[in-house]
């Protein structure tokens, strides 16, 4: 008998695993229906010895302090500030839109407080601002937008931006200064032997049993266990009870290219013209030494895996009748991306769940049978948001 299942071995599923196991004591039996452990995070070295991410580019980054300690007990870190070009008529220009890419765009010189003016002069009134289309039209105007999130947006999401919730492209910033970080997070970094060696150590705990290959509607009757951690889309779980939640997928094209490298950042996204959205290059993110380098193009799809949830009231009104299921349903806890409907990056998906696991610690007394004395004090991460989080 186990004291829980947890379905997914990605993010939410392998903390919750790490923690119930480490600081409860407790029997866990962690599966996955694919042939590895991470979740979209898994990364391998393919057949030529390069490593890449089987799933799209994983930036690590986070504000929170609490979370980075927390992974940093499973890894080393090798520090890593990520940089995007948009490939906008054969020119490569700096994304999140910055001052260079205003000034080579149009051939301009300005300065970032002529800037600020310059956008203000483009950008229109909308109130309020409600979808993807009006958070960057009402910044940075209508040219800029077309340019750099109209078509990336609707190649991406398979819907126009005013289609979608402002969340969607509020993730890409404007900025007036040169800073042409993707991100500004307080920690910015990759695992050092990538993730799957991160989550084989959280994983490597003689309490916590892996079973992969293994879908939980097989497994479920045929396994005893006491309570679940279900990390999979919810709308399944409840046999798509109220219809499905629709998720974005991608068809993920992997290659090497017999060169040493193939563009001068980790991704160029490409906005107006391709069936791709973007190119990753892996020897940018993860350091490697290699003569040859390795590719991932992304082609956005309806259907495949599901990897992203779709931001949009419709969607979330249709999740919340989910949600009301999940919440009486007795002794299953559910956790991350697909299961709780959120575009979360992976730190929010840490921090969920490890709030989460306060939360089990607050109300589900330890199993009968576990000594006192196997109950170790980890880190105790308080009861903070994930969406506090990043
Ligand atoms: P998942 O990683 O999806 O894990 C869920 C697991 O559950 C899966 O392995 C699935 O096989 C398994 N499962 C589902 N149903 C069942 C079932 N019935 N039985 C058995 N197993 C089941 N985040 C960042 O922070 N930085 C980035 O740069 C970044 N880039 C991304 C790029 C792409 C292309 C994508 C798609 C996502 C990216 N993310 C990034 C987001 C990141 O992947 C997620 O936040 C994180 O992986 C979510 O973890 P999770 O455990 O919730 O879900
Ligand atoms: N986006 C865009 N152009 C870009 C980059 C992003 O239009 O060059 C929009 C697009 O809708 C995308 C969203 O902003 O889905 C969020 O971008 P992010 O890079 O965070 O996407 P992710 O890495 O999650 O795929």
């Amino acid at each position: 008998m186990f004291d829980w299942l947890i379905v997914g071995a990605g993010f939410a599923g392998s903390v919750l695993a790490e923690r119930i196991a480490n600081v409860r004591g407790e029997r866990v039996l962690i599966i996955d229906r694919r042939d590895h452990v991470g979740g979209n995070a898994f990364d391998i070295y393919n057949e030529d010895g390069l490593l890449v991410h089987r799933y799209g580019p994983h930036i690590f980054h986070t504000n929170a302090q609490r979370i980075f300690s927390y992974l940093s007990r499973f890894t080393e870190w090798r520090p890593y500030e990520h940089r995007v070009l948009a490939d906008i008529n054969g020119q490569l220009l700096p994304i999140p839109i910055n001052l260079d890419t205003v000034n080579k765009l149009y051939g301009l010189a300005l300065t970032s407080g002529e800037l600020e003016e310059f956008f203000q002069s483009r950008a229109e009134a909308i109130d309020p601002i409600r979808t993807s289309e009006d958070v960057v039209v009402a910044r940075v105007g209508r040219d800029l937008y077309e340019k750099f999130f109209r078509g990336y947006t609707r190649k991406q999401w398979g819907l126009d931006p005013s289609q979608l919730d402002k969340a969607v492209t509020s993730r890409v910033p404007v900025r007036t200064n040169r800073d042409d970080r993707y991100f500004t997070d307080r920690f910015q970094a990759m695992p050092k032997q990538g993730y799957t060696a991160m989550f084989r150590r959280m994983l490597q705990h003689r309490k916590i049993q892996v079973l992969l290959q293994a879908d939980y509607r097989e497994i479920r009757t045929v396994i005893p266990h006491r309570r679940v951690v279900f990390t999979g889309p919810i709308d399944e779980f409840f046999s798509y009870r109220f219809g499905r939640l629709p998720y974005r997928s991608l068809r993920f094209e992997h290659m090497t290219k017999r060169q040493s490298q193939f563009q001068p950042v980790g991704v160029v996204n490409y906005p107006l013209d391709r069936d791709y959205t973007r190119i990753t290059e892996y020897k940018h993110l993860t350091g490697q030494h290699h003569p040859w380098t390795a590719l991932t193009y992304e082609y956005p799809t309806e259907k495949g895996d599901p990897y992203y949830p779709v931001p949009r009231a419709e969607n979330q009104a249709l999740y919340k009748k989910y949600e009301d299921l999940a919440r009486a349903a007795d002794d299953v806890w559910f956790v991350g991306r697909l299961a709780t409907y959120r575009y979360y990056n992976m730190d929010q998906v840490v921090g969920q769940a490890l709030a989460t696991f306060d939360e089990i610690e607050r109300q589900v007394p330890v199993a009968a049978g576990v000594p006192a004395i196997a109950r170790k004090t980890g880190i105790r991460p308080g009861a903070e948001s994930a969406d506090s989080a990043s």
